[in-house]
């Protein structure tokens, strides 16, 4: 959106995460991925008559842990819904929800958007997360003008997870889908997998003039795989909400699919079409209750949290919101981090976060590789950070024994560093024949200097570099060379 707009963007998103259990949320079928066609199907997934759910705790661990990871508050007792309507994929012909007393509400959710100058603290509250069952799924493409059914997806554990209408751009919404995204794989309850629809959200999207306090009407994004699509699928709507008003139409509460082919909006459905639901408890199953005894056992068991990492790494070793954001983007990378700093020490702090997001990072994407397999692992990444820091090496040269070890030439920086002869040269006396050697080599630089040309003393430096390949001690250099033009 450009900031000379007299329109004001609201969104609020509604994501389902794919809990992370061994079985599904009312039987013991499997919920692993890929299995053949309703291999994982029992007889309460495909609703034989006279069958009864039964919950599984280990779906309401994972809703308590979010619950606490967010700050929510978690309902003493919730009560489990049944949401009426009719689809092929839905075989009781209704689906376990929650609906009036979700079982988590309230808490929020903070992480920096923007990025160098701009970035500023997001905080997007949550108004609820409730535990339901997914459906099945429609297969269209192999049936030749028929159906298929798989309900192997019927009955895996979902956590709804609903916002406010907090966000006031595309990059407010991915910002905020990232960081939950970041936070359920964080806290082990979703595996985030994008493409599997293991995390997927819809985006509800209005606009008003700037200023109004009433909230435009809304239509609904369904079904946002990827942040990519969610930014282009938030920007064309809209563009098209805006477009819509201007030229006088009004704008009807609808759903609507993304068409990543075309980069357009289409709806599915208005609001007159809406299903009536015709929510009422499910009479199969007890309310569920949870006692504060629960809740602060799983409370024990819970990690560091990463809002919690940034602000520790940021008051711990100063390093900025942007860079502690940076840090605790996933598990991962904090662990990769702290442990790399063990290795290496707390002073290393900066170094080191430049170091991940810099050169390891931009490796790891070039070679579409994971940290967790990167040929290059903490203790190794620490040997070369501490050679830099003890000025054996340059930060230039550290970049070529990065990459021999990356290759596997040499198990940590000191092997390489000897190996080939990388060592700083920091001899006083070696450095003090070098010195004199680059002042008589290059009589008209220093004639330059002292005709008051300070360019020219850096020109005298990078001859220094360059005679020694990058390794001459540059500060040693710099203030030998000083001091004898000096005199
Ligand atoms: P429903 O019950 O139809 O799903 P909700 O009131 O639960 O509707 O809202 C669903 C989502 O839409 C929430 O994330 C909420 O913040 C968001 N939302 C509601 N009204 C608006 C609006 N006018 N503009 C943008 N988002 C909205
Ligand atoms: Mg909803």
């Amino acid at each position: 959106m450009n900031s000379g707009s007299k329109w004001e963007v609201v969104i609020g998103l509604e994501t389902h995460a794919q809990l992370q259990t061994k079985s599904k949320i009312f039987s013991g079928s499997s919920i692993e991925f890929g299995a053949a066609p309703n291999a994982q199907a029992s007889a309460v997934d495909i609703a034989l008559p006279g069958v009864l759910p039964v919950l599984n705790r280990e779906a309401v661990v994972c809703a308590i842990k979010f619950g606490l990871a967010v700050g929510a508050n978690i309902a003493p007792r919730s009560v489990f819904a049944r949401k009426n309507y009719f689809y092929p994929d839905l075989p009781k012909g209704y689906q376990i929800s929650q609906f009036e007393i979700p079982v988590v509400s309230g808490g929020s959710l903070s992480t920096p958007v923007g990025a160098g100058d701009t970035v500023s603290q997001l905080t997007v509250h949550l108004t609820r997360a409730h535990l339901e069952e997914d459906a099945g799924k429609s297969l269209h493409e192999d049936f030749h003008g028929k159906t298929g059914i798989d309900l192997n997806r019927a009955g895996t554990p979902l956590l709804e997870i609903v916002t406010e209408p907090d966000m006031r751009s595309s990059a407010e919404a991915v910002a905020y889908a990232k960081a939950l995204h970041a936070l359920v794989q964080w806290i082990g309850i979703c595996d985030g997998n994008m493409q599997e629809g293991s995390f997927r959200c819809d985006a509800n999207v209005s606009v008003r003039p700037l200023g109004q306090a009433e909230l435009g009407t809304r239509r609904e994004i369904k079904n946002l795989n990827s942040f990519r699509f969610m930014q282009q699928a938030i920007d064309y709507e809209v563009a098209w909400q805006i477009n819509e008003i201007e030229e006088g139409r009004m704008i009807t509460q609808a759903t609507v699919l993304f068409d990543p082919a075309s980069g357009e909006t289409r709806a599915m459905r208005s609001k007159e079409d809406a299903h009536d639901y015709r929510y009422f408890p499910d009479p199969d199953l007890l309310p569920l209750d949870i006692s504060p005894e629960w809740i602060g056992e799983i409370g024990k068991s819970m990690p560091e949290l990463p809002q919690q990492m940034q602000t520790r790494f940021s008051g711990q070793y100063g390093l900025s919101l942007y860079d502690a954001a940076a840090l605790t983007s996933s598990r991962d990378i904090a662990i990769y981090f702290a442990e790399t700093l063990s290795h290496a020490g707390a002073g290393q702090a900066k170094l080191c976060a430049n170091w991940i997001m810099g050169e390891l990072a931009a490796r790891l994407s070039r070679e579409g590789i994971e940290l967790s397999t990167a040929p290059v692992q903490p203790a190794a990444l620490a040997s070369i950070l501490k050679r830099i820091a003890d000025q054996t090496i340059s930060n230039k040269i550290a970049k070529d024994v990065f990459d021999a070890l990356w290759r596997g030439d040499g198990k940590d920086a000191d092997e390489v560093i000897d190996a080939r002869g990388l060592r700083q040269i920091s001899d006083s006396g070696a450095i003090d024949a070098l010195v004199d050697e680059v002042i008589g080599a290059n009589s008209k630089l220093v004639e330059e200097f002292r005709g008051g040309k300070e360019k020219a003393f850096n020109a005298l430096v990078g001859q220094a570099m360059k005679v020694t390949k990058g390794k001459a001690n540059p500060v040693q250099v710099t203030e030998l060379l000083r001091k004898k033009l000096a005199n």
